[in-house]
């Protein structure tokens, strides 16, 4: 039977919301000061859409201001660094994302590169991800999902110092710095990607499991050492005629397996995507403090 408790990431992000909301009034009425999140979603992706509008839709419910500039699919890379720089240059906004992927003309590296680290609250500049690399060194911004992974870890007192720890994925945006921050955390950390072998002997060892990959179930409960806690990123579709639009959204994760030798598991939904939001939200906020030095 199911043993693992579950990390509810649904009910953390509502609490950090919360305490989000009230600082950001504690700084409006303190100093005059609404923290701004600029969006640019370039192109028409419907994923994409959607993540710009619940983005938008977390910053009201919480004080944060919005802004939001939308360029069709041909528009030029000059234009998205156009206003990359106005929104640098703007002191109501305090944080900038620019929604990936962006369309295959365009440079994503020359358009990440120039978003002010000061702003850069996806944590994605070169700059930040060097620093969170760099032992000494301290990074403005560090990026939303891995962020809200060590969160719920140490919300829920999951001791992560000394640990044997495994991220599952190396992606820029999740798995490196996912593992960049376990090992600041003190963990000993090893890496697994598509060109790894015998991974399920490599997370047999953990006593932390991070997957990012985009497998459905791929880790099965025999991958998984008891009482290791295991945080599923993956968000994916798969087939279910009973569900109303046709699909359900899995992790990596086999959740029922791994139920039964975990301590402590995310569900998806409801675990780390909510995190993802909070966090985002966080660091905007963070952002707003520091450019106008309230504390
Ligand atoms: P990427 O596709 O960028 O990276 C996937 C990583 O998994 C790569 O490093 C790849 O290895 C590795 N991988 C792929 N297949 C295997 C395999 N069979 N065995 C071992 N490793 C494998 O994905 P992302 O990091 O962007 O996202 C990963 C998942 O997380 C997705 O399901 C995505 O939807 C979800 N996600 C969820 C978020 C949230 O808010 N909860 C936010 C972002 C993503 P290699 O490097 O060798 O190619």
């Amino acid at each position: 039977e199911a043993t693992a408790k579950v990390i509810d990431g649904k009910a953390v992000a509502k609490k950090i919301r919360d305490e989000i909301t009230i600082e950001v009034s504690r700084m409006k009425e303190s100093i005059g000061v609404v923290p701004g999140l600029a969006v640019i979603l370039v192109g028409d992706r419907k994923d994409s859409a959607t993540y710009v509008r619940n983005k938008k839709k977390a910053c009201e419910s919480v004080g944060i201001k919005s802004f939001e500039v939308r360029l069709s699919e041909d528009s030029s890379e000059e234009e998205v660094l156009k206003s990359v720089s106005g929104f640098n240059d703007d002191p109501c906004v305090h944080g900038i994302l620019v929604q990936l992927p962006l369309p295959s003309h365009m440079d994503e590296q020359n358009i990440l590169n120039a978003v002010s680290i000061e702003k850069d609250v996806d944590g994605f500049h070169p700059l930040n991800i060097g620093r969170l690399a760099m032992r000494g060194r301290e990074p403005l911004f560090v990026p939303c999902t891995p962020k809200g992974c060590i969160e719920l870890l140490h919300r829920y007192n999951i001791e992560i110092k000394g640990k044997r720890a495994v991220v599952i994925g190396r992606s820029n945006i999740v798995g490196m710095p996912a593992a960049l921050l376990l090992q600041r955390e003190d963990a000993t950390v090893s890496i697994i990607h598509s060109r790894t072998k015998n991974p399920e002997e490599i997370t047999r060892e953990a006593d932390i499991i991070i997957s990012a990959v985009g497998v459905p179930n791929m880790v099965r409960g025999s991958w998984i050492k008891p009482g290791a806690v295991i945080i599923d990123v993956g968000i994916n579709p798969v087939e279910d005629a009973s569900a109303p639009r046709g699909y359900r959204l899995v992790g990596d994760i086999c959740y029922e397996e791994a139920c039964k030798v975990a301590s402590a598991i995310t569900p998806v939904p409801g675990g780390v995507g909510p995190m993802t939001i909070a966090m985002l939200l966080s660091n905007t906020l963070t952002s707003a403090k520091r450019i106008h030095n309230f504390q």
